[in-house]
């Protein structure tokens, strides 16, 4: 169908990516393929806007179409937090696990039913020269365990029950096979709504 640069140097998220994208036809290329760093400074204030910047710098490094996710997890008793800065939440010592751990331990006190949260996935498209092409933005709504559960995925997946499976603290999304987390979670609504139109995004 054509070459869709990805602008993301996380892995996990690069594997979700691959796995919805690659079956469409596309020929995925990756920044660690640029020969050049791909640092992009994430410092708008909602998901649509680091989207964009991340998208808009690989697509004119790469002199090529690129596809940007801006991503992270809402949680309502923290008033949307810890929104875009869920990759960094806590500060720059922690790993996936310890956020995740930090931000159950802010949730102690709230109770089950007042455990609501989303994910947003926004995606972006940008052209060589920078222009946004697309953009589209979905979530996934559910609920927050107390104790992690679950081996796969990656963030906050292990206390991540998704609503539809509200009730069920062994359906995390770390505990769901991929096909079914993508069937569900926002990354894979969003890329899901932008497929029909990569083709005519690709031939430009
Ligand atoms: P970004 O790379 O700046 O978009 O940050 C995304 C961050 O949001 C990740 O590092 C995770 O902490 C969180 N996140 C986004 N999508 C997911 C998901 O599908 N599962 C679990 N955590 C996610």
């Amino acid at each position: 169908m054509g070459t869709l640069w990805i602008g993301t140097n996380n892995k996990k998220k690069r594997a979700e990516l691959e796995r919805i994208l690659l079956p469409l036809g596309v020929t995925l290329r990756m920044p660690d393929q640029l020969g050049a760093p791909f640092d992009p400074i994430e410092d708008q204030p909602d998901f649509a806007g680091n989207a964009r910047v991340k998208a808009a710098l690989l697509a004119r490094l790469a002199g090529a179409v690129a596809l940007a996710d801006d991503s992270g997890l809402c949680v309502d008793a923290l008033d949307g937090r810890p929104g875009v800065l869920s990759a960094r939440y806590g500060g720059p010592g922690l790993d996936d696990r310890g956020r995740l751990l930090r931000l159950l331990d802010e949730l102690r006190a709230v109770p089950a039913a007042l455990r609501t949260a989303h994910f947003v996935c926004s995606l972006c498209v940008c052209g060589p020269d920078g222009a946004v092409l697309a953009a589209i933005e979905e979530r996934c709504e559910g609920t927050l365990l107390t104790a992690p559960a679950g081996e796969g995925g990656f963030g906050y997946d292990p206390i991540f029950v998704p609503r539809e499976f509200a009730g069920d603290a062994t359906r995390t999304f770390a505990s769901l096979d991929a096909a079914t987390k993508d069937r569900l979670s926002h990354r894979g609504k969003a890329l899901r709504a932008l497929a029909g139109r990569l083709p005519a995004l690709l031939r430009g």
